[in-house]
């Protein structure tokens, strides 16, 4: 069994021996016939009608690499006409009327959206069992567990591990897009802050959001990086930069590349077999004749608390458009408008959410912001900072994406700070604004992904991807597939 990347069906397309209304067809019925959980909802005749399209683009010769492929999307992301509920009871019957910039981004690259992916609720959790819609399940699991796909782009990241997609868009605030894929053998790349609009996209913490592909190589994420990013008048935190064409430099050589190992990513919490993982996977790299130094960020053990006040407090503000008069849900039975905020509130949001919503208010509340909202900005600034140095010594940081593999369903819901310490790497990269990556380093002994963590300076996308790509030439745990998949799909988009 072998994977199937973006750059096989282009290909396949480009020499006609398949359409994209057949490969379209193909993943429908494995979405279909798929018992993970991995999508809230599938419009068959609109992708359908999109595949269509795209194979008369292709005929015409007016086409890019990557038109008549589909890709599944995260439902975070507005599409027009179609339900978007970003994992929300408050939002289960939201129809979007106008679509996000990345999608349309990527339509007009001739992608086919192929449905809507199960996330935990407004991108809050790292195992997708905050979700309105249920749990997804890691088609990692083992006959006698069942594994969570992370979070939050949990049903992103089981659908491309399933092939159930060839890929399939994220967004990361913490980690949502990394640390998942670190659970499913994926490549997941969280691009510099700013990269890609998040106009259409639904707001978490505003500060922090960021959308990227989720894939199973570092070169089709460059390829859905090209489709995805670009500057975008409607969101003033768009950055207007020039397109970058970012496969330029997958092939350069990592001759002479200066890797920083940060002591504070090694320490105590790491799983023995990742950590293990990565003291290989840092090998490989010396073989290729990266220069490997250690770095210091000490500052990241402040990352988890700043992260917990300001994502909260950005939530808290965000999450107020939610009351029931303009979207979605409308409580029934209130008495007055207090009363129907109220009760909307309080049936359409779920555990976590009201959680969130109520640290973030009480951060923000006069006479605690200083103690909390400010001090977690100042300390935001020490996190950057580190950075600043650490790259004054290295081209790129390198460590676990995750402390831990992919654990079983159920073991962490009880307890929210063992579930938030599961982002302990990834969040310090997202609150200072910068690209990193997650790809797959190997397996632990009971035969779980494990995560290699690429932290690159900012708008260093492309030597990120560089990196991640010329790791990828000489291991090939990113080609594993799991068993169970490897066993049923026989399809006809080999
Ligand atoms: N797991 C983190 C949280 O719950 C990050 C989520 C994300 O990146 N969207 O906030």
């Amino acid at each position: 069994m072998t994977i199937t990347t973006l750059a096989k069906l282009s290909a396949l397309l480009e020499k006609g021996s398949a359409s994209s209304v057949e490969l379209t067809q193909d993943y429908l019925s494995k979405i279909e016939n798929s018992d993970l959980n991995a999508f809230i909802s599938v419009d068959v005749d609109a992708s359908v009608e999109q595949a269509r399209k795209a194979d008369r683009s292709r005929q015409t010769g007016n086409h890019s690499k990557l038109t008549g492929i589909p890709v599944a999307q995260k439902d975070i992301f507005c599409i027009e006409g179609t339900q978007t509920t970003c994992g929300s009871k408050i939002l289960e019957n939201f129809v979007s009327p106008y679509t996000a910039t990345v999608i349309d981004n990527m339509h007009s690259h001739g992608i086919v959206s192929l449905g809507k992916t199960n996330m935990d609720e407004f991108a809050m959790g790292s195992s997708n069992e905050n979700s309105y819609f249920g749990s997804v399940k890691n088609p990692w699991s083992q006959e006698t567990q069942t594994l969570v796909p992370g979070g939050s782009s949990g049903g992103s990241a089981a659908a491309v591990a399933a092939q159930l997609a060839p890929a399939a868009t994220g967004t990361d605030t913490g980690g949502s897009i990394r640390q998942p894929a670190a659970f499913c053998n994926l490549t997941g790349v969280k691009p510099s802050y700013g990269r890609c609009s998040r106009y259409g996209m639904i707001a978490f913490a505003s500060s922090l959001d960021q959308a990227g592909p989720m894939t199973h190589t570092a070169e089709d994420a460059a390829l859905m990086l090209n489709a995805m990013a670009g500057f975008d008048a409607k969101d003033s935190t768009s950055l207007d930069v020039p397109r970058e064409d970012f496969t330029s430099l997958l092939d350069n050589s990592l001759e002479g590349l200066k890797i920083g190992l940060p002591k504070e990513f090694f320490g105590e919490g790491l799983d023995s077999d990742i950590a293990t993982l990565i003291e290989n996977a840092v090998k490989e790299f010396e073989k290729m004749g990266a220069i490997v130094k250690e770095v210091a960020l000490p500052n990241s053990h402040l990352a988890l608390p700043s992260y917990y006040v300001i994502a909260p407090a950005e939530a808290s503000s965000n999450l107020s458009r939610f009351d029931g008069v303009r979207y979605g849900l409308r409580a029934e039975g209130y008495t007055d408008l207090n009363d129907m905020y109220e009760k909307t509130r309080s049936e359409g949001f779920g555990d976590e959410v009201k959680r969130r919503i109520m640290i973030g208010a009480y951060a923000l509340s006069s006479g605690y912001y200083d103690a909390y909202y400010s001090k977690a900005q100042k300390l935001r600034r020490l996190i950057s900072n580190d950075f600043s140095s650490a790259f004054e010594q290295c081209d790129v940081i390198l460590g676990p994406t995750t402390p831990s593999p992919a654990f079983e369903a159920g073991s962490r819901t009880s307890d929210p700070v063992s579930m938030y310490l599961n982002d302990i790497y990834t969040i310090p990269v997202n609150l200072a604004g910068l690209p990193a990556a997650s790809i797959p380093a190997g397996f632990t002994q009971s035969g779980l992904p494990a995560g290699l963590h690429l932290i690159a300076p900012y708008l260093q996308e492309s030597k990120l991807l560089n990196i991640a790509h010329q790791y990828q030439q000489v291991t090939d745990w990113h080609l594993e597939a799991p068993k169970s998949i490897a066993e049923t799909i026989t399809g006809g988009a080999k």
